[in-house]
Formats: structure tokens, sequence, C-alpha cells
């Protein structure tokens, strides 16, 4: 017999691969790596569809696939399972965070308001900037920690809000619950919009909080290895997702088949690399708290969101910030690290440190840092999977080389007063 079936004989095509329940059934870390797929060969691990195009059945029968600009099965594979995960009626995965940002802000039109928070991740500041200056699209930045605040500036043609909880890098704790119900009474129509980066759906789902659109940084805990650019956006509005999925389809800015495989991969492992970080970072917080620092993490009792975050999240999650006084101290800090990477960003299984006002915040200019009380001297420490002694120890020897701290007989360190 020949080794190349005949038309009659040979498989059906691959069908769609998909994960059929949108909602969750079981516990989310089962969901994580919980999927199904109908492949013909029944495949562990979803086949990668590097195609740009798809052949038709005939001129009139089209099939599901045509182009991967419009949809790839490796990615469709991906967005049901987001969905399912971000407890979402349809994901859509593009090429970054940013890029999912852009995508929700086509929804917006000349005239319409936009409010947004005063300690946002810099780039979003810098896309909103550009709205507002070259679209008019009208941005008030306000203290989203405060909702007397946002209630004062929110009216009938507040199109949309933008909330991120906790905020990066000063970790405040807004009221994602309180303010989108707030937000479609004044407008019914204003779309509320959640940065959910900093959480995973791990940690929080804001659909679930009233919000009607949430989007992530795939980049970050999702992927968890820094290996790729990612963005994730859900919805449960199927209109709102039509609206999303055309720029999406207009633009091209879907996630690539290989990207989109590297994702499925990376989030399968979110919940075992996220409780560890988050482990971790408890540790840390409370060494560096002991030693007398201000330390901004919503795992300590003494955040004054606490309450308000634990109402909303299930964890503290792994990303914290510390002041030092002084700027040129936090600088001696960052660069005695060992094992503690300088770099942008977090999420990742290996631990970071930085200075936002330096780096990943550099794009919001002074002026506007110092009206919105953002400490030059922060230093951020994004928190991997090591071990936790082992980044304690090093961030111990950090803080005696930038002669911050005492040493006492015991060995335990001091903040200098
Ligand atoms: N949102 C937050 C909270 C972020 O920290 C970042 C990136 O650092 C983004 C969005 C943008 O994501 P990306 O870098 O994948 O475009």
């Amino acid at each position: 017999m020949s080794a190349i079936a005949k038309p009659e004989e040979a498989k059906p095509p691959s069908p769609a691969p998909s994960s059929p329940r949108q909602k969750k059934a079981y516990a989310i870390d089962t969901e994580l790596v919980y999927t199904e797929s109908s492949d013909q060969y029944r495949s562990s691990s979803v086949p990668i569809y590097q195609t740009a195009t798809f052949k038709q059945d005939s001129l009139t029968n089209m099939g599901e696939y045509d182009y991967t600009r419009s949809g790839n099965p490796t990615r469709s594979h991906l967005e049901r399972h987001m969905a399912k995960i971000m407890n979402a009626s349809r994901a859509l995965a593009v090429s970054s965070g940013m890029t999912a940002m852009d995508v929700i802000a086509r929804l917006l039109k000349p005239g319409d308001e936009v409010i947004a928070g005063d300690d946002l991740y810099g780039g979003t500041n810098r896309l909103l900037k550009y709205l507002s200056t070259n679209q008019n699209i009208k941005v008030k930045h306000v203290d989203t920690t405060n909702n007397a605040a946002v209630e004062a500036v929110l009216s009938p043609n507040t199109r949309m809000v933008l909330l991120e909880s906790p905020t990066n890098p000063l970790i405040k704790i807004v009221d994602i619950r309180g303010l989108t119900a707030a937000a479609h009474k004044r407008n019914p129509n204003a779309i509320v919009v959640v940065d959910n980066t900093m959480m995973s759906p791990l940690l929080m789902s804001p659909l679930d909080l009233g919000a009607d659109i949430v989007y992530e940084s795939g980049t970050k805990y999702l992927s968890g290895h820094h290996d790729i650019m990612a963005g994730v956006i859900a919805v449960n509005s199927l209109e709102l997702g039509e609206q999303l999925f055309f720029t999406i389809n207009a633009s091209g800015c879907g996630l690539s088949p290989f990207d989109s495989w590297l994702l499925l991969r990376g989030v399968k492992t979110l919940a075992v690399r996220l409780e560890k970080q988050q482990s971790n970072a408890e540790l840390i917080a409370a060494f560096l708290e002991g030693a007398g620092f201000k330390v901004r993490y919503p795992g300590l009792k003494s955040h004054p969101g606490y309450d308000l975050h634990w109402s909303m999240a299930r964890g503290a999650g792994a990303v914290l910030s510390l002041e030092t006084g002084s700027v040129e101290v936090s600088e001696r800090i960052v660069e005695a690290t060992r094992i503690w990477g300088i770099s942008v960003s977090f999420g990742c299984v290996n631990s970071l440190i930085s200075m936002p006002c330096k780096m990943s915040h550099a794009s919001i200019d002074p002026k506007t840092r110092a009206e919105r009380d953002f400490p030059e001297d922060l230093i951020r420490l994004c928190v991997g999977i090591e071990n936790p002694y082992d980044l304690i120890e090093d961030l111990k020897i950090a803080l005696v080389k930038a002669e911050v701290v005492t040493i006492d007989d015991e060995g335990n360190i001091h903040k200098k007063a």
C-alpha cells in the first residue's frame, strides 16, 4: 500500500482545536493545564499552524480559516483557553500588552472622555498622551484610589475608565467594583477597562468585579519567561468582542502562531510559578519592613489598601516597592545586587530589580512625576522563583554595600536613621 493515503482514506482535516468549555469547570490551577483538542493525531501539545494561508474547499466554501491575520487554529486554541481562564465569553490574543491597549483605544471617537489613574504604566500613559494630543480624546488623570475624586470627574461624556490595581509601581489599591458601578451609573455606555497584568487571572478576575474589558500584558506572568511579547484582551459582551476583533483583523496585530503556542505553553505553569513568586515576595516584604524600610506590598497588613485588595483578589502578587530616602542610595543598592537582574518588566521566573523613575516610567516627565507624588528613590522588586533566602541574602549584601543599614550582633540589619 502506498505511503501516500488516497483522498478517501486520508484522515479528516485537522479540526479547529478548542477548549470546549468557555467557563471554568475546575479550580483555576487545574484549568490552566487542562485543554481539550480534537487534533486528528491526539497530540498532547497543540500543533503550531505556521501558515499564512489556508486552502479553500471550493470557490464558495471558505472553511473556518482562510488567512492568519483573520484567524489561525493555534491562536484560536490559545484564545479559547484564555477566555476560560479569564472567566470571559471571548478572549483575543495580540502582539503585546500595549497592542491590547491600542486595540481597546480604537473604540474611542474624537471628543470622547477617558478617565485614567495617575499611577499608570508608563507606556499606557504615553499612548493616552498621544491620543489626547493628536486624536482629540480628552484624558483626565485622577487618583483612582480616591472614589470621590473619580466620581467628581465622571460625566455622561465619560466613554472609558481605565483602571489598574495594584498600580505599578506605587502599589496603590483601586476599588474596581465600586468605580465600575459608579461609572456605569453615571453613563451606562461607559466602558470600564482593567489592566490586570500585575495580578494575572490566577489572582484576580476583573470581569467578575463588573469590568467590561480586561487586558493583560502576556509578556509578564502569563508567559513567565520573558521570551515573548504578547497581549490578551477578554470581554463578556460579544458585541464588544466583535468590535475589538474588527481592529485586530483590520490592522493585523493578532499574535503569531509560534508566539501563541509559546504563550499557551507558558500559561500552563502560571499557578506553580506565581505561587512560588508570591511566597518569596511575602518573605522579602517582611524582611525589608522588619529592617525599617517603607515597603509597598498588599500582602503586608501595614498597606493602607490591604482590606480592599483582599476583597477583590486571591493573592498579593510578586511585585513590591521600597523607598530608601535617597536616589543615590537606591542607585547603589540596585547596582550592588547580583541575583536580582537590573531590568524593566516583571512576571519572569528570575528576580528583577529596577528604579522606575529611570527605567519603566522614565517616559513620564519629571514634573508630572512630582505632581503625582512619585518617589524618585523608589526601587521596584519583581520577585522570581529562586530560593528566597538567596534573594534575601543578596539584598542584604547590597544594602550593606550601599551603607544604608547597620548589622547587629545577631546578623540582623537595621535601616540607618
Ligand atoms: N501594563 C502593565 C501594567 C505593564 O507593566 C506593561 C509593560 O510593562 C504593559 C501593560 C505593556 O505590556 P507590553 O510590554 O507587553 O506591551
